[in-house]
């Protein structure tokens, strides 16, 4: 009898066993289930995440920054390498090639906030598109130098890998503006504050639309209450303005 117990209890175990292990199979789930239960929802938006959590009054977005689209810029023996085909007849492909090994931490504050003493953007990430690249400010180096000749390094979905390998849009994401929509949510900057497209209810937005930040608050479809946002343009500063219009999180290799 007591074997029989004995028994019964470990054909549980193994049931018990087998069943979780295929909940936790997570080829099955889609790939924003990276996103933590007590995460605001907006930030499922970010599809290519390797995981979102909060760590106190910061969302915590884990990314390794490579696209998810084609480029001149991987590695020759890369599968997602292929040749420029933009319309840029001045395309010069850059020395550097995509890094597909690094990992990037940003923190962004769960509630943003506008702050008295705005600051400016630096050199390196500002801001994560929801494909996971990086976001960088509308200068090519030091001493606030114009992307003019860093212009015609951008790849067919304008962007660019730098120095270290670390692939980024200075400008309008146009493979997430094609597949995701111009209007909608392309990403978010290190202050918390979203980055929208360059078109809203069907029109054009142009630098003169924007503040010197460059956005603007209202309602959006994804903010019911309204949401000061960023807007992507087709004329520099392209991004963002003067600097950022919340106080900034960080980001971290
Ligand atoms: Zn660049
Ligand atoms: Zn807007």
């Amino acid at each position: 009898m007591k074997h029989y117990f004995y028994l019964l209890g470990f054909s549980f175990l193994v049931f018990f066993i087998i069943s979780c292990s295929s909940k936790e199979d997570i080829s099955e789930l889609p790939e924003n289930d990276v996103v933590s239960s007590e995460v605001p929802p907006i930030y499922s938006k970010i599809y290519n995440a390797s995981d979102i959590y909060l760590e106190g009054d910061f969302v915590v977005i884990e990314v390794n920054g490579v696209p998810d689209h084609y480029s001149p810029y991987f590695e020759e023996e890369d599968s997602r390498n292929i040749a420029y085909d933009g319309v840029n007849n001045n395309f010069n492909l850059n020395p550097n090639r995509i890094i597909t090994t690094a990992n990037y931490t940003y923190k962004i504050p769960l509630e943003p906030s506008p702050t008295s003493s705005p600051r400016p953007t630096s050199l390196g990430s500002i801001g994560v598109a929801i494909n996971e690249v990086a976001f960088f400010n509308q200068y090519a180096g030091p001493n606030n130098q114009p992307l003019t000749n860093e212009i015609n390094s951008f790849d067919q979905y304008n962007g660019h890998p730098q120095q270290q390998g670390v692939y980024h849009y200075h400008i309008e994401p146009t493979y997430l503006t094609a597949s995701k929509g111009n209007d909608v949510i392309l990403g978010f900057l290190l202050d918390g504050y979203p980055v929208y497209g360059p078109f809203e209810n069907g029109n054009r937005i142009t630098n003169s639309d924007l503040d010197e930040f460059h956005g603007h608050a209202h309602i959006t479809d994804d903010f019911p209450n309204g949401t000061y946002h960023y807007h992507i343009t087709d004329a520099d500063p392209y991004l963002n303005g003067s600097g950022y219009y919340g106080a900034p999180g960080t980001v971290t290799q």
